[in-house]
């Protein structure tokens, strides 16, 4: 049995034909387009293209956005044109599949729960870390979406009180310090506070500051550089520190590390452990979770969704 699943990104539209192993079989992609219909007619075209090739019986749709808990309804995506959409009614009229949405977070718990990093831990938390935060809770390998489908949101936990604004309207947002927009924005204060550093950052930042990205940050301090390393130190200080409240919410038995910053792992991994060890309650006295990084990469939002859309269509979820 083969199910198609998608992952919606605010740039790029990934489709693949995924097996009951989570290995995926064959690929389409397109830009995303702005508009929400052409957002719907580019989905059915790169489903189409693989529909037509391959005997597929569901289609899941990972979203980077709130979906109501019937699976069927996009509430909110802050990326995407999507607001209060039945999107999966729509697409599935065009198809003639079934459909169902996840938040891309859950669907890529789900798939390294299946698969991955997470594979069969009673109460598994995936952390995917790039330029915000983006979470997911998996209680005994069922998602966990709360009351409405919003949960978990953990990157607007308020880590520091009075602290950096966040797009979401609060201050002090766990995303706001650790997630490579944070990496950025760290990079930025270090240098501001100290100018006159001759570090690789100090020159690029002294053409333009906006130039500073989180991949730029994290490529310097694995060539070195003291401020970028400084950087990086915060995001690993920040990172154990709310690793130890995920921890103190839901014991979990394993964490996993995703998004583009965890390939970064080896230079704030161990340190961010170190912290999360030390500061969580009862320190010293308790099990601990493993934190360890992601397993499927990219492809996991996508082979999440699809198996998400197998279950569904198996009775499971
Ligand atoms: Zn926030």
């Amino acid at each position: 049995m083969l199910t198609i699943g998608v992952d919606i990104g605010g740039t790029s539209v990934r489709a693949g034909v995924v097996d009951n192993r989570g290995t995926i079989l064959d690929t389409a992609r397109v830009g995303t387009p702005s508009g929400a219909d052409a957002l719907n007619d580019a989905i059915v075209s790169v489903i189409g293209s693989l529909s037509a090739r391959h005997q597929v019986t569901a289609v899941g749709l990972a979203v980077a956005g709130f979906v109501a808990t019937d699976l069927k309804t996009v509430m909110f995506a802050p990326h995407l044109a999507w607001r209060r959409a039945a999107v999966a009614e729509r697409i599935s009229a065009k198809i003639d599949l079934p459909v169902v949405l996840e938040h891309d977070a859950n669907a890529a718990a789900l798939a390294e729960y299946r698969y991955g990093a997470a594979r069969g831990a009673k109460v598994a938390v995936l952390i995917a870390i790039g330029t915000g935060i983006g979470a997911g809770l998996l209680l005994n390998g069922k998602i966990f979406r709360g009351a409405h489908g919003v949960a978990p949101e953990l990157g607007h936990l308020r880590i520091v009180p009075n602290g950096r604004p966040c797009s979401c309207g609060k201050a002090g947002c766990w995303e706001r310090y650790c997630s490579g927009t944070a990496l950025s924005a760290t990079a930025i204060e270090l240098l501001s506070g100290h100018p006159g550093q001759s570090t690789v950052l100090a020159r690029e930042a002294a053409g333009d500051a906006r130039s500073i990205t989180g991949r730029k940050v994290a490529g310097a301090a694995r060539d070195g550089d003291p401020v970028a390393l400084r950087a990086m130190a915060e995001l690993a200080r920040w990172l154990g520190e709310g690793l130890a409240l995920v921890a103190d919410i839901y014991d979990p038995e394993v964490v996993v590390i995703a998004g583009g910053v965890s390939e970064s792992a080896p230079l704030f991994l161990d340190d961010a452990r170190e912290i999360y060890r030390d500061t969580v309650t009862g320190a010293g006295y308790r099990p601990l979770a493993r934190i360890r990084t992601a397993q499927l990469g990219d492809d996991a939002g996508l082979v999440g969704a699809a198996t998400l859309a197998r279950d569904v269509l198996n009775g499971r979820h």
